[in-house]
């Protein structure tokens, strides 16, 4: 039989590329860096801190997955050369962003923010040997995922073909983390390959040098089941089977199935809610902070911390994991929660 249209994940890939290679992505979606400076300047104290829980290592690497506009990364760069010149001095910038265009954006941004030289990757691959912080934020939400429709006992596939979806009978893959979810007739079930691939890659790398990620975005942490592929284009909501590359296409990460993925002997942290996570960071201080020095705008201020971090907002339904290793203590944000012992296996399902 043939294929009754283009993968879904096909399609997204191709869409996504389209769009982040043609579009500013930030006239039709606002992520927290661009809500408030304050998201960007936790990130990069947290950064320092864990520096100091792996022994100071000269040379680093300061990884960011999908800068997009580069803002998280000039804030966090900002930060450290003041309160942590000697973190600054030992940290190498690593970029991994597919994006030509997004790549010139960053080096402007970077520019004006540090004088230090930046390197962009296409993968985690490319990124040196050698000890390494990681940062992403709302950058496994973009990978392209899979949708399977319960029928029966078995399951039917999602295509695109003229902006609609098709179907086909499958069989679910082998292996997937989520394979085991018990899922209604006529339900959805999401699968994100590129996103277990990079958190495997993230795991095995972090067996052989000492480091610690964050990953930063929405989605959930229990088993789960639904349609979550969602498009926007100039900041609204739009049908994402329509108008490939026009809209930036994403979808909820499954915090548990990536969870699963990192090896043995790596420890998972959380994951936790965005609110939780950057309320330990001293979310409230540095506002208040930030408001003194800065009296005419601080309602302004105060206002975007609480988009960033009220329950109702972002702050519950954005989530944050942390993975480490050869770390001396707790990976701070997580208030000594993680999902595994640190045999990396994630709770008990
Ligand atoms: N982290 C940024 C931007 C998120 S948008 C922020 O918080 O504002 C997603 C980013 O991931 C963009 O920079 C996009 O170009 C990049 N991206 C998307 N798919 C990618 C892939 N497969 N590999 C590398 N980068 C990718």
């Amino acid at each position: 039989m043939s294929a009754p249209g283009e993968r879904l994940d096909h399609f997204m890939a191709r869409a996504n590329a389209a769009y982040y290679a043609g579009c500013d992505p930030f006239v039709d979606f606002i992520t927290a860096p661009e809500i408030s400076q304050v998201f960007g300047e936790l990130l990069g104290a947290w950064v320092a801190v864990v520096w100091g829980l792996l022994g100071r290592p000269d040379p680093f690497m300061l990884v960011e997955a999908g800068p997009g506009r580069g803002t998280l990364m000039a804030d966090a760069q900002r930060l450290l050369r003041r309160v942590a010149p000697a973190c600054h001095g030992a940290m190498r910038v690593h970029l991994i962003e597919t994006s030509p265009r997004l790549r010139d954006v960053q080096a402007h941004a970077l520019h004006d923010a540090t004088a230090m030289p930046v390197r962009w990757h296409d993968d985690l691959r490319g990124v040196p040997d050698g000890p390494m912080v990681l940062l992403a934020n709302e950058f496994l939400d973009a990978l392209p995922i899979r949708q399977f429709v319960r029928r029966g006992q078995g399951w039917e596939e999602r295509f695109v073909h003229d902006g609609a979806f098709t179907h086909a009978a499958c069989d679910f893959p082998a292996g997937h983390p989520a394979r085991l979810r018990p899922v209604p007739e006529g339900r959805v079930l999401e699968t994100c390959q590129p996103a277990l691939d990079f958190i495997h890659a993230l795991g095995t790398r972090l067996l052989r040098w000492p480091g610690a990620a964050l990953l930063i975005d929405y989605g959930y942490d229990a088993p789960a089941w639904g349609d979550s592929l969602q498009a926007l284009r100039d900041g609204r909501p739009a049908d994402p089977l329509l108008d490939a590359g026009r809209a930036d296409l994403t979808a909820h990460v499954d915090f548990r199935a990536i969870a699963d993925q990192a090896p043995r002997g790596v420890a998972v942290w959380g994951s936790v809610t965005q609110g939780d996570f950057l309320s330990a960071l001293g979310l409230a201080a540095r506002v208040e902070q930030l408001a003194r020095a800065a009296p005419a705008q601080a309602d302004e201020i105060r206002a975007a911390a609480m988009r960033l971090a009220a329950p109702e907002r972002m702050g519950r339904l954005f989530r944050v994991m942390g993975l480490s290793s050869g770390l001396a203590g707790d990976l701070p944000g997580f208030a000594g929660r993680h999902a595994g012992d640190g045999t990396g296996r994630g709770e008990t399902r």
